[in-house]
């Protein structure tokens, strides 16, 4: 663990000389296809804090995409990890096996939702776990056609482009996309056009409508859905709307997939945001925060689904790497001690009052959404429900100056998100929603 004050200190412009220094270095050399939300380098972070090069010292409102869930120098994770890294680095799971695999699939037995035998498959990134979770679909249910929804997000590889709503910046210019994949409509209570309260049971009628009509729901492997839409905007799907897809899904033999690569573990309160309404999915796929850090995913669900490819079907040279698995662990082991779960309802409890009075003050506060330590507020045009962006982006970069470092999101743009890590202090919590508050009012 790292002795990294748990405070705010802007000591320099943003981004200060050295910083730039590296920017330089790196326009010169990285793509430039890889974007950064802000151009300062880190050079340490841990617990709610991550401090740059130049010694500024940012609160993380974003645990790097909430992936940082506790901390982004955990001691469990350091020390498992540092461990495993000392006895060996890598034999290949798909060569000779090792035990923290095992764990990490007997851990993710315990936690996922429901009391089914469980089994899974551990890859590299949230994109491999859900391309995986197609191809176990469709070996199961020997059928092609995949359903997602309007303002989903899934990941940047080809399957999962096309999985993916949004175009820019995801998928222009990147096509042609893997056939097979079919959009419906997502119960969007704020810009649902009969109100909130109708979202859930007309969205989701339509939505089934689509599959029957459009597709055939035989047709259908695996119907694919954010309990939360994350890079949609931190869309919760009004109340109804989950569990009647998911209902949907089991009368006609289709394999339903929590997509909870950012809402999962203790995000939002729960081990699992599905949880909220219950529902119990076939397939779940996780990444982001399970490891604090280092990159691993999964993908979990009932054993007869996961057992249906056949032997050598999966995997990946790198897939459940050792010293990731025991990063997992070492979070998991966090999550639990610390019993994060309630930590993330008390960032709620502190967040979501603040942000309903900047609501009342400032009316280009459209919506204020979401739960445990997964909240965001829309912006919106005065008096209006017209995305903007442009204030977004101020809003976001005067954040950034004043030293929170805050992520932007959503379809229009529009949404301003926040993803502390789940340790993070809360005189942190409040210094943050100080600055956001004063970049309100002086927009
Ligand atoms: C981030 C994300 C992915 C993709 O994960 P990568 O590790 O970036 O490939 C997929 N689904 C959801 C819901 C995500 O938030």
């Amino acid at each position: 663990m790292s002795t990294l004050p748990q405070e705010r200190r802007v000591v320099t412009a943003i981004p200060g000389p050295k910083s730039q220094e590296l920017q330089s270095r790196r326009t010169a050399s990285v793509a430039a296809g890889v974007g950064s939300v802000m151009p300062v380098f880190a050079a340490r972070a841990d617990g709610g804090i991550v401090e740059d090069v130049d010694g500024n010292r940012f609160i993380d409102f974003g645990s790097g995409i909430a992936v940082t869930t506790v901390g982004a120098s955990a001691e469990a994770v350091v020390r498992r990890a540092s461990a495993q890294l000392a006895d060996f680095t890598h034999t290949c799971f798909m060569v000779t096996p090792y035990e923290g695999y095992v764990e990490v699939a007997e851990q993710l037995a315990e936690l996922t939702p429901g009391d089914h035998a469980k089994k899974s498959a551990l890859f590299n990134s949230g994109a491999e776990a859900v391309e995986n979770a197609v191809k176990i679909a469709r070996a199961y249910t020997k059928r092609t056609a995949v359903v997602v929804f309007d303002h989903g997000y899934h990941g940047r590889t080809n399957l999962t482009m096309a999985l993916t709503s949004k175009n820019m910046p995801y998928k222009q210019g990147f096509g042609p996309f893997a056939p097979e994949v079919y959009r419906v409509p997502v119960a969007y209570g704020y810009r649902w056009p009969t109100g909130a309260e109708n979202a859930g049971a007309e969205a989701s009628a339509q939505a089934i409508d689509q599959i029957n009509k459009q597709i055939g729901a035989e047709n259908v492997a695996a119907i694919i859905i954010e309990p939360v839409l994350g890079e949609g905007g931190f869309i919760e799907p009004a109340k109804g709307f989950l569990p009647a897809i998911r209902q949907f899904a089991s009368d006609n033999g289709i394999v339903f997939v929590a997509d909870e690569i950012q809402s999962g573990f203790c995000r939002t309160g729960q081990w699992f945001a599905c949880e909220d309404e219950g529902i119990v999915p076939d397939l779940i796929t996780t990444a982001k925060g399970i490891a604090g850090g280092l990159p691993l995913s999964a993908v979990t669900g009932r054993a007869e689904i996961m057992d249906a490819a056949h032997s050598g079907g999966l995997g990946g040279t790198y897939g459940g790497n050792p010293v990731a698995c025991a990063g997992a662990l070492g979070a998991i082991e966090t999550m639990r001690e610390l019993d994060l779960n309630a930590k993330a309802k008390r960032i709620e409890e502190v967040m979501k009052p603040r942000l309903t009075a900047m609501q009342e003050k400032f009316d280009i506060i459209g919506d204020v959404r979401g739960r445990g330590a997964m909240i965001a507020i829309e912006l919106v045009k005065s008096g209006t429900k017209e995305p903007n962006p442009e204030a977004t982006a101020q809003i976001a970069k005067a954040c950034h100056t004043e030293g929170v470092l805050v992520l932007t999101t959503g379809t229009y743009g529009n949404v301003v998100r926040f993803l502390p890590p789940l340790v993070i202090g809360e005189e942190l919590l409040t210094d943050g929603l100080d600055v956001l508050e004063a970049a309100f009012a002086a927009l």
